[in-house]
């Protein structure tokens, strides 16, 4: 689930579409339209980036997978 920063709403995975510019990556709340910050933690299994939120103050290698 991505969970807005600004509504603190939660959304499956599938309701949102990453989008990436210049910035990094990020998603657009369907709710509110708040920028949320995601953090590329790497390639995935599959060789795809895996993206994150990143928490405040936790750096993303830190949170639990
Ligand atoms: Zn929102």
């Amino acid at each position: 689930m991505w969970t807005c920063r600004n509504c603190n709403v939660s959304f499956p995975f599938d309701r949102v579409e990453p989008e990436a510019d210049k910035q990094g990556f990020f998603f657009l709340c369907p709710a509110c339209d708040y920028r949320n910050q995601l953090v590329d933690s790497g390639p995935d299994a599959m060789g795809r980036p895996k993206l994150v939120q990143s928490d405040d103050g936790v750096p993303p290698h830190d949170q639990p997978d």
